[in-house]
């Protein structure tokens, strides 16, 4: 918004100083401060550096690294301005020319928009200033130079150079990489997120993702700690729940860095080679990409994490699957599951898992809803409303509700039911050995009812309603 922030005039309740798009100093404060200010940000180094000693240190894959990134853009060579291109002799049109073969190279940005970034280590090579244009073609003109193109089975005659005046460098120079995470990730009311909490290496891309990552797992705790009023001071276990969640993530993120780092850095051994030929065999057979490390990891989610939020003993800490499901509603629309957990506009879902039959759903409906009223929690925690029917079975469809006999013999209506949609009917792309029973197997296969975190983690599974109330007793000692 145009806005800088200078200074911090009070600590509880946050106050900071700031300069608005028209040069006026301003003063704002708020309930919490979150500082999402990149690595070099005012909140950690000059608000919570001195004040309360949080800083940024090596991570679990300490790195350090000058790399040269480039940002370009790239045009297509016509027959009009390189008419003596040696492709068009071999009937390529323009938009068949290919780029050249990448490295630490890829597109981003629409595709039409032919942006592409090329990124590659120079310290080792350099201890000098860093040129980083002529570095960068000394770089790319291998990988942008061809002598055969393999998917049309031609041999060039000659060399085929990518036109260097078809690449503009929209942007070059060196950036120092490297790993480090800070050692507390708040104090008071300031929060840290993003790069102003984790830096990374550059091999697997997980900056952005972290702090996306971080910003999701912190907004819902800020509502519980809103919601409950008083000092949040009394209620710790909800944000050093997490930063010990996040310094998990931060810390398996980085260890994917570093493999993917090993591979890139060096030559391949007969250990990586030995790894690679196993990652390829595993992700070639759609059955068994289950077994690939970042699908054991997925899956298992914050189990391994101690003063986790969530209850261990009932499957809590486990990862939602991401499938495709539609609602008994007329419109049937198409939904990925991540929208049950905004269905109630409560901080929890809770889920009751159906089994096809009408009446049997409605009895456990009416079971959450008596489960609810006994746990007591604010209505904005979980009410009757936060209350989700997934139906594993999809039976063509089904009545918009269901009506049944509940507790007390009483008439109880559900809320639309919804159902995984038979894989022959989507008509996007899949990933490869998708399928919906995922979604019920992170639960355990007896699960009857699931609360869940809007962040896509379980809180707890239940199988029946007196684990259910315990469950929801449990959510209202952690949350007030
Ligand atoms: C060359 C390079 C390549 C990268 N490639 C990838 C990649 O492929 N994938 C990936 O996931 N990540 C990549 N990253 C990392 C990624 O860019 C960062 O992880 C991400 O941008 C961090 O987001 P952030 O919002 O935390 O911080 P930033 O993007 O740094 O944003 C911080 C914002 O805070 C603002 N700000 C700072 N101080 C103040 C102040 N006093 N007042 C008001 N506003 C302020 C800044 O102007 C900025 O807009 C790369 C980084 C670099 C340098």
């Amino acid at each position: 918004m145009g806005c800088r922030v200078t200074g911090r005039s009070s600590e509880v309740p946050p106050t900071v100083r700031y300069v608005d798009s028209l040069g006026s100093r301003r003063e704002i404060q708020g309930e919490w401060l979150v500082g999402a200010d990149g690595k070099t940000g005012i909140v950690r180094k000059h608000f919570l550096e001195p004040t309360a000693g949080i800083r940024q240190q090596a991570g679990v894959y300490p790195y350090e690294g000058v790399w040269v990134a480039s940002n370009l853009k790239l045009t297509v060579p016509t027959r009009q301005t390189h008419p003596d291109f040696l492709l068009w002799k071999l009937g390529y049109t323009p938009d068949e020319v290919p780029p050249g073969k990448p490295t630490a190279t890829g597109r981003f940005g629409p595709h039409a928009d032919r942006t592409w970034r090329h990124e590659f280590r120079v310290d080792d090579e350099s201890d000098g200033p860093i040129y980083s244009e002529e570095l960068l073609w000394e770089h790319l003109m291998p990988n942008i130079t061809l002598e055969r193109d393999d998917s049309r089975g031609h041999e060039f005659e000659r060399p085929v150079e990518y036109p260097r005046d078809c690449i503009t460098i929209m942007r070059c120079r060196p950036f120092k990489f490297v790993h480090k995470c800070v050692d507390r990730w708040y104090d008071k009311r300031t929060l840290l997120i993003g790069d102003a909490a984790h830096v990374f290496p550059p091999f697997a891309g997980q900056g952005v993702a972290s702090g996306v990552r971080d910003a999701h797992q912190l907004a819902w705790r800020l509502a519980l700690l809103l919601e409950g009023g008083g000092d949040p001071a009394h209620r710790p276990g909800i944000l050093d729940s997490w930063a010990r969640e996040r310094r998990r993530s931060v810390d398996d993120a980085a260890m994917m860095s570093k493999a993917l780092g090993t591979v890139c850095n060096n030559q391949p051994t007969l250990w990586i080679m030995a790894a690679t030929k196993v990652l390829q065999f595993l992700h070639s057979i759609p059955s068994l990409r289950r077994y690939e490390p970042i699908a054991i990891q997925e899956r298992s989610g914050f189990r391994g994490v101690d003063g986790g939020f969530f209850l261990r003993d009932y499957n809590g800490g486990a990862r939602l699957a991401q499938i495709h499901i539609r609602s008994s509603s007329p419109s049937r629309a198409s939904l990925l599951s991540d929208a049950l957990l905004q269905q109630g506009g409560t901080i929890f879902t809770l889920l009751v898992i159906g089994n096809g039959d009408a009446k049997q759903r409605a009895w456990w409906y009416s079971q959450a809803k008596a489960a609810i009223a006994a746990a007591a929690l604010s209505p904005r925690i979980v009410s009757e409303s936060s209350v989700v029917i997934y139906n594993p079975q999809d039976a063509g469809l089904p009545p918009v509700s269901d009506t049944a006999s509940g507790l007390n013999g009483k008439s109880v209506s559900t809320p639309e039911v919804f159902s995984p949609v038979p894989t022959s009917e989507i008509n996007i792309p899949l990933a490869p050995g998708y399928n919906s029973a995922s979604y019920l197997g992170r639960f355990g296969w007896s699960t009857r009812f699931v609360i869940a975190r809007p962040d896509l983690f379980v809180f707890a599974c239940a199988k029946d309603e007196d684990q259910l109330v315990h469950c929801l007793t449990q959510l209202k000692r952690l949350s007030s």
